[in-house]
């Protein structure tokens, strides 16, 4: 399948049309953004790892009955997916307290949930992207009721998947964003990303951050972090 006209530059990927109208190629970059695109710059070689990381997640979470766009690796950056008319949430599971849900309730780091926590923001830069509930996602028409009920119980279900994943390979998710898309008749499907760009990844015993928490806070050792994530992740079963 060859990369036809870009149809969409984001801060992370590129989106590729193909020859099929229903799949589009995306291509991982190095760039990083962060802090609504007001920090910005380079992990070398993150794109490849993104790419291969999401792919394999993807793949799991497909093997335990999730759907999701993923369709082939076609190179280290580039892969190919069904494509999807994205629902403008960001959906984010909490398993412990860190990032934005620390800060907005005045809460220490790290702090583990009796169960998981979902919510949703409206996925639209030039807002910043601001948390909504159920009911203001319904009243501005970016999904129906039944999608948003649908979209809660997958990413409960795939955080329970990831959560098991990871801890096989000594790390614990504490918390992580997807994006879910509509196939041409209707069927929501998961898309965009699983990446250390979009998951909170820390080592369970040392609670170092794996993640891109050492690019926003000027961490130090950014790339080595995305690097022992995807070590981790090549050894695992
Ligand atoms: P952003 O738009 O937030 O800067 P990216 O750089 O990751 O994000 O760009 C990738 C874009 O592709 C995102 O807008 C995402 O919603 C979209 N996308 C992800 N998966 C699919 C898909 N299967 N079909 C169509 N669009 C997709
Ligand atoms: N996240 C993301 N994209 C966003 C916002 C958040 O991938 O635009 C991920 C982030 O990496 C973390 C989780 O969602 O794993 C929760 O992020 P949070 O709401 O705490 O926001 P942040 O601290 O990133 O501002």
């Amino acid at each position: 399948m060859e990369k036809k006209e870009m149809i969409y530059e984001g801060k992370a990927k590129k989106v590729y049309a193909t020859e099929d109208p229903n799949l589009v190629i995306v291509e991982y970059k190095d760039d990083a953004t962060a802090f609504n695109g007001l920090k910005k710059g380079t992990i070398a070689g993150k794109g490849v790892i993104n790419n291969q990381m999401s792919n394999r997640m993807m793949a799991m979470l497909q093997e335990h009955g999730i759907s999701t766009h993923y369709v082939q690796e076609l190179s280290e950056r580039e892969t190919l997916v069904k494509k999807v008319q994205i629902v403008p949430l960001e959906v984010i599971v909490r398993n412990a307290s860190a990032g934005s849900f620390a800060k907005r309730y005045g809460m220490e780091e790290g702090v583990r949930f009796e169960e998981p926590t979902v919510e949703f923001s409206y996925k639209n830069d030039a807002l910043g992207d601001p948390l909504l509930n159920d009911s203001h996602a319904l009243a501005l028409k970016l999904a129906t009721r039944q999608e948003i009920d649908q979209i809660r119980s997958m990413a409960l279900a795939i955080d329970r998947l990831l959560t098991e994943f990871f801890r096989s390979i000594h790390v614990d998710l504490i918390d992580f964003k997807l994006e879910f898309g509509r196939l041409p008749d209707g069927t929501i499907v998961l898309a965009d990303e699983i990446s250390p760009d979009t998951c909170r990844l820390w080592d369970s015993d040392t609670h170092e951050k794996l993640d891109k928490d050492r690019f926003r806070r000027d961490l130090g050792h950014v790339e080595e972090a995305y690097q022992e994530i995807m070590r981790r992740l090549t050894k695992a079963k």
